[in-house]
């Protein structure tokens, strides 16, 4: 099978010890070692991951050093991530696939991701990035840099932060390249943090813009790009929950393309978190993909062969309806 595995932010920074080098490097290493595990099992790989903390802590150093050295747009800064995280990934994995003898290059590609100029996104920003402020400082921000800021938590004196549009991803620009380097043989990482937003002109001109794409829905796009059979995204939960965090809770298993849609719909899947992810494997299946899987970090190898996770397929047609599913 051709997997594209989306890693999440979470999962390379860990919630503790944010930005320390040593702390990335060990999380780079623990997904280094379930990637060799899904080549050996004899899949190809196509890697793409998160980038919030690192983004963030990114712009914030822009930010402190604006008086001595220029501050880069966001898209800028995009691209960067995709060079730091790539560097660890192809690194790490390179190590585990030598310990194994197994020759197979692992190559990043600084991915930029199509998106429409006229999404709504543009005149709605809604996806916090960056610290957090108190309210004097993000006046003067918005003032001084243009940032659109926001109040992101009800109380407290920093509850503030710049907001920036998420908008759709419709389409990777280095598609090609992508396809051509999986067909190689070699593992690669591509559309880091959602890829660099870009948007053409009327003569197809390409353009940075100052947003931030959701990493779950552009791997959705990488996976229809590489022409993938599977989406497996990983994250710090072992499934995917109905009632999460509130009495009742409990794990899915499997759901097909509609029951997700339905439990979307009746609100189990928050939009900053859970929702992208299922929303990613939903669209992925409905528009050929054979699987969908939303599964811990720990365990995306074994999720892949079934033992773990959630797994989202498309809705059976009529006449596999008739059937008794198999196994
Ligand atoms: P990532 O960095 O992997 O994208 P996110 O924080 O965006 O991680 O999403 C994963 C988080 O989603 C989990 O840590 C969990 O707290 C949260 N979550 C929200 N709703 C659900 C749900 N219905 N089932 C499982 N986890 C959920
Ligand atoms: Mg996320």
């Amino acid at each position: 099978m051709r997997v594209v595995v989306a890693l999440g932010g979470n999962a390379l920074d860990g919630k503790t010890r944010q930005g320390v080098y040593a702390a990335q490097v060990r999380n780079a290493l623990a997904a280094s070692r379930q990637i060799l595990e899904i080549v050996k099992a004899g899949h190809q790989v196509v890697l793409t991951h998160g980038n919030g903390p690192q983004v963030g802590n990114l712009a914030l150093q822009q930010e402190l050093s604006a008086a001595d050295v220029p501050p880069q747009p966001l898209h800028v800064l995009d691209s960067m991530t995709q060079g730091q995280i790539g560097y660890l990934l192809q690194r790490e994995i390179g190590n585990a696939l030598k310990e194994c003898s197994i020759a197979r290059p692992v190559v990043s590609v600084v991915t930029q991701v199509l998106v429409d100029a006229k999404d709504g996104a543009f005149g709605d920003p809604t996806k916090p990035i960056g610290p957090f402020y108190d309210q004097g400082t993000a006046k003067r921000l918005a003032k001084e840099r243009g940032y659109v800021i926001r109040r992101v938590k009800p109380r407290g004196a920093r509850a503030f932060r710049r907001v920036v549009p998420s908008p759709e991803p419709i389409g990777i620009v280095e598609a090609g390249a992508i396809s051509t380097l999986v067909r190689s043989g070699a593992i690669v990482v591509a559309s880091g943090g959602g890829g660099v937003p870009v948007v053409p002109d009327r003569r197809g001109r390409l353009r940075g813009v100052d947003a931030v794409v959701d990493k779950d829905l552009a791997a959705e796009k990488l996976a229809e790009a590489v022409d993938a059979d599977a989406l497996l995204i990983l994250t710090d939960v072992e499934k995917v929950k109905l009632s999460y965090g509130k009495p009742g809770e409990r794990g899915i298993d499997r759901m097909t393309a509609t029951e997700a849609r339905r439990h979307a719909g009746e609100g189990h899947f928050p939009a900053g978190s859970m929702g992208p992810k299922v929303l990613a494997c939903v669209r992925f299946v409905e528009r050929g993909g054979a699987l969908g899987v939303i599964a811990s970090f720990r365990k995306g190898a074994e999720a892949l062969e079934g033992g773990s996770g959630t797994r989202i397929t498309a809705d059976p047609t009529p006449r596999e309806k008739g059937r008794k599913e198999p196994g």
